[in-house]
């Protein structure tokens, strides 16, 4: 569906203030492509909390503005990070019920504008690579790197056993796959990154011919 400013004018004139939202966003959403829209709606809902506040106090809707916000380029940035984890999988029949270890790779990549500020700091920037580091290895990185990582239906006495022994032993509520390892560090890393910066994927390496990969497309 084309984009339609005309249609957007119309809407203005409802009296329900929701509706107007969901219309705009929709109009907004369709100028992107098909599978971005749920991301792009999310992405929209994020801007817009700010401007519908202004919306509800003064009653003028600038959408000028959305409509600019709405078009202006859109980024991804992926920073590749290494860590060493030992696991054993509960219950598996293989060679993946002993504890063995990986040398994992993690890719994030996060989607959002350029901040446009001259004269600020963080001018031209989504995110400073640095801070992308620093948020991603004290949330995720530091916790596993060099750790065994087990679900915590393992034996008690064992698990106790290996914590007075090794410390760095990680107790999850789930089978420590590559799979789960990815939704846990996905749920942590959403709640993490500042608002202009969305993650858009993860793709978890746990050898050079296998990973697994989380999409907020997919997740919407
Ligand atoms: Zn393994």
């Amino acid at each position: 569906m084309p984009y339609n400013l005309n249609a957007e004018y119309n809407s203005q004139q409802c009296r329900d203030n929701w509706n107007i939202l969901n219309e705009i966003v929709h109009c907004a959403a369709s100028i992107h492509h098909e599978k971005e829209i749920g991301l792009q709606q999310h992405y929209l809902i994020g801007i817009l909390n700010i401007d519908i506040r202004t919306f509800f106090l003064t009653r003028e809707y600038q959408i000028r503005e959305i409509h600019e916000l709405c078009t202006m380029g859109t980024v991804r940035l992926t920073k590749i990070f290494n860590f060493e984890m030992a696991h054993a999988l509960l219950n598996y029949e293989g060679k993946c019920k002993n504890i063995h270890g990986h040398s994992y790779t993690l890719e994030v990549t996060i989607i959002g504008s350029p901040k446009s500020s001259q004269g600020d700091p963080e001018d031209g920037l989504l995110i400073d690579f640095g801070t992308l580091k620093k948020l991603v290895n004290s949330t995720i990185i530091q916790k596993v790197d060099h750790s065994l990582m087990l679900n915590e239906l393992h034996d008690k006495e064992l698990l106790e056993h290996l914590h007075h022994s090794f410390r760095k032993i990680l107790k999850v509520s789930y089978q420590p796959t590559c799979e789960n390892m990815l939704l846990d560090f996905a749920n942590k890393l959403k709640h993490s990154l500042p608002q202009q910066a969305l993650l858009h994927h993860l793709r978890l390496e746990e050898t050079h011919s296998s990973y697994a990969e989380w999409y907020a497309s997919d997740n919407a």
